[in-house]
């Protein structure tokens, strides 16, 4: 991460020595501010976009229309963007259109909250016109401006409030809150993917319980798919790294109804991923027999079983003994059986059938449960003495 704010500091002299103002901006220098280096550089300037990739010899569009690009000069790639205001703002969302300025000042002022609209110049001096550094001290996300005027703009800042609230631990500061709670509704207008992105930060966040409860008492669960509100205390004890966790928990809460995460619109993968969840959560509670070790994956098992510790009902074996259970089954895959199709086909007397099917199926659970061994001769004396027979 050093040598990203070295790329970028370069980026920066770079500019100036072009006779343009450029800054670093954003959640690195908040971030920076807290001595967390973990974040990608943003760099902002008074140059126009043709400007900057007039000043650097690669550069890639990437936003072009937001004013950014991406500059690859510098060994590691950074992202510089004009400094802008926003366009007119429609039904609460954000502007397409944004208007360019050759003044920090401006830019600043449109940004969402007073510990993101800070700027440090490449001496490390801080400009902070908006008292980002003191909020921070004290642990506080504060509305640039008129918070009830900033959320009317773009209903999802208020999401991204809670979502800072559950990444960082501050606290929503009162009027910033109080213009959360009376314009709630308005996330309604929010694109449902840029919705689901911030939850799923919340998901992943270190303290997601604080964000569902920063969700609820602003009121914007209220006007969220998933009855967050229903199920507050069950988030309790909830923690992940994978944002497809926190969907499956929403889902499981919610009586196992996939509709609402569907509302979301995720990715089939993850839509997958609940499923098999839910499956596994469901057979949890009579016992997972080795078939079921075999099938899951070890990620849907250790899900299910945090699903029942999450919610009181803690199993009565121990979490690692989910891996240990995968690791000693006889086989890990269906090619490792040492028979197939046509072996079975063979002892039939060359014929084929519905009942292959089930033969194949049938010895898998067998081999899996240590009842027949995984070689041919043993496969073979079940075949013809216990599955065939037994027809
Ligand atoms: P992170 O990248 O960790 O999620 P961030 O603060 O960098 O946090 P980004 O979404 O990357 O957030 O945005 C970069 C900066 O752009 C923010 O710090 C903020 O200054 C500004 N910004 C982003 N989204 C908005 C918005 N909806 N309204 C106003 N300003 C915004
Ligand atoms: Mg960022």
């Amino acid at each position: 991460m050093k040598q990203h704010w070295q790329a970028a500091k370069q980026v920066i002299r770079k500019l100036e020595e072009a006779g343009f103002e450029a800054v670093f901006v954003g959640g690195a220098v908040r971030d920076a501010l807290l001595g967390r280096l973990g974040h990608d550089v943003d760099v902002a300037t008074s140059a126009l976009p043709e400007e900057v990739k007039t000043v650097f010899g690669k550069t890639v569009d990437i936003g072009i229309e937001h004013g950014t690009v991406l500059v690859l000069d510098a060994g590691e790639p950074i992202e510089v963007t004009t400094y802008r205001t926003d366009g007119e703002y429609v039904d609460h969302r954000r502007p397409d259109g944004v208007v360019f300025v050759r003044s920090l000042e401006e830019d600043l002022k449109r940004r969402d909250f007073t510990m993101n609209a800070i700027a440090m110049d490449a001496d490390e001096r801080i400009i902070d016109l908006y008292g980002g550094r003191e909020d921070i001290a004290n642990q506080i996300i504060r509305a640039v401006g008129n918070p009830s005027e900033r959320f009317a703009e773009d209903a999802l800042r208020m999401l991204r409030a809670v979502r800072f609230s559950a990444q960082l631990g501050f606290s929503i500061e009162a009027a910033t809150l109080s213009a959360v709670k009376e314009h709630a509704h308005e996330i309604a207008f929010v694109a449902r993917e840029r919705i689901a992105a911030e939850l799923e930060k919340i998901w992943v966040s270190p303290l997601p319980k604080t964000g569902i409860d920063s969700l609820i008492e602003s009121g914007l669960a209220d006007h969220l798919p998933g009855n967050i509100a229903a199920h507050q205390e069950k988030w309790t004890s909830f923690q992940t790294e994978k944002a497809a966790v926190g969907w499956a928990y929403l889902s499981f809460l919610n009586g196992e109804q996939l509709d609402i995460v569907q509302s979301y619109r995720l990715s089939n993968k993850i839509k997958d991923f609940i499923k098999y969840v839910l499956d596994a959560h469901k057979k949890l509670e009579a016992g997972w027999l080795p078939l079921d070790y075999f099938t899951y994956e070890l990620k849907v098992l250790e899900t299910a079983y945090d699903f029942a510790v999450w919610t009181g009902n803690t199993p009565s074996f121990r979490k690692e003994e989910i891996s240990f259970k995968q690791d000693s089954l006889p086989i890990q895959a269906k090619q490792e059986l040492s028979v197939n199709g046509h072996d079975f086909i063979e002892w039939h007397g060359g014929k084929g059938g519905p009942w292959l099917k089930e033969a194949v199926e049938n010895v898998l659970q067998h081999v899996l449960n240590g009842e027949v061994q995984n070689n041919k001769e043993q496969i073979r004396d079940w075949f013809i003495h216990d599955f065939l027979n037994k027809r």
